[in-house]
């Protein structure tokens, strides 16, 4: 229940809510299935004996700034084209804050980040979601459309898309960024999941003036525990999020294990390929259950209906967790995400769907 002094607009409000299961195998929030390598963490431990708790953080996060820029390797750009937050959808939360005015719309598809409409009505704006089509792809001239009909100031798109792993073409999105650059709208595209398909967008903004690009340490980088995502775009719209933020939105430790992670690149991304083929030996074996419909995936997690009702609470009782959508769209009735978990939970996984399923 809330209290009397909530906004009267939030009255309805249904926040972004997560059940917490220790002890399951954890196949429901897209997290990597690895640790940090042993060595990586060392590294942090002798480093952090160093730090001293006493101070405020870097404000401007200057030197994982820096460390971000080089990483990403895009000529031209430098740390005045990265903003760091606690987490990505930190810095989301400040695009809902820095850009839409009141009266202005933000457009995003329907099937897309659960946040998008929660940011929205934290934010106090008017929120049009996009219907996708029956393989759950969005089409780009219903896009098109949209952006004459509602006018908006901001579209947000995920590529790949949580939760269904469909990833836009790159033709496409340009076709979309062109439209909105002409009609004066910001563009999001958060590639949170962008190392599973081994392709990103960064080196865009260099072309246009109109998009930020997300990313997060959380996923690839194995630190969702730790709170670390950035932006990329253009120095103003960046000075712009910079404006708006919190002084000390990342924390000392944060600084340093972004940092540390970033040095040590070669050993933690590699295993995003034992990701994608665990990936797509799961969709196999989805794909040869009956009752199962599972779609392709450019991320570390799979989309799938199932019509069985018990299936969730069965699977509960196997101690596995995945995801289950609330049926607030036709789309999303039996609908799940899995997680792409470590080979012998996937193996798991698949052996109690076999049980359930027969
Ligand atoms: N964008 C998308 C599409 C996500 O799925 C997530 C995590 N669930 C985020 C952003 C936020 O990631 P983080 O805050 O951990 O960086």
């Amino acid at each position: 229940m809330s209290s009397r002094f909530l906004r009267k607009d939030l009255n309805s409000f249904s926040p972004y809510s997560v059940t917490y299961y220790p002890d399951f195998i954890k196949l429901d929030a897209n997290e990597s299935p690895f640790e940090l390598p042993d060595e990586v963490k060392e590294e942090i431990k002798s480093q952090f004996s160093k730090l001293s708790l006493r101070i405020y953080p870097d404000p401007s996060v200057l030197e994982l700034r820096k460390s971000i820029a080089s990483f990403l390797d895009i000529e031209g750009l430098t740390e005045e084209n990265i903003a760091v937050g606690n987490g990505s959808d930190e810095l989301l939360q400040y695009i809902f804050i820095a850009f839409p005015d009141r009266e202005d719309t933000v457009l995003y598809p329907n099937l897309s980040f659960e946040m998008f409409p929660v940011l929205s009505q934290i934010a106090g704006v008017k929120d049009i979601s996009l219907e996708v089509n029956d393989s759950l792809e969005l089409e780009t001239q219903s896009v098109i459309d949209a952006f004459y009909q509602y006018k908006p100031r901001l579209f947000l798109i995920c590529r790949p898309n949580n939760p269904t792993g469909w990833a836009i073409s790159r033709e496409e999105l340009l076709k979309i960024v062109e439209e909105a650059k002409r009609n004066d709208i910001l563009v999001v595209i958060d590639e949170a999941y962008s190392e599973f398909m081994k392709e990103s967008l960064s080196y865009l903004i260099k072309e246009y003036d109109n998009i930020i690009i997300l990313r997060t340490f959380s996923k690839a980088f194995s630190l969702a525990g730790l709170r670390l995502g950035y932006a990329i775009s253009n120095r103003e719209i960046i000075n712009d999020l910079m404006a708006v933020k919190l002084p000390y939105n990342v924390d000392i430790f944060s600084q340093m294990v972004g940092r540390i992670v970033l040095k040590y690149k070669d050993m933690i991304l590699p295993r995003v390929e034992e990701i994608i083929k665990e990936r797509d030996r799961l969709y196999e074996s989805l794909s040869r259950l009956s009752g199962v419909r599972v779609f392709p995936s450019n991320a570390n997690f799979l989309f799938f209906y199932c019509e069985d009702e018990s299936l969730m609470d069965r699977l509960l009782s196997y101690k596995i967790k995945i995801r289950r959508f609330e049926p607030r769209h036709p789309l999303l009735k039996n609908a799940y995400r899995i997680t792409v978990g470590r080979r012998e939970e996937n193996d798991r996984f698949i052996s109690a769907m076999e049980e359930i399923l027969t």
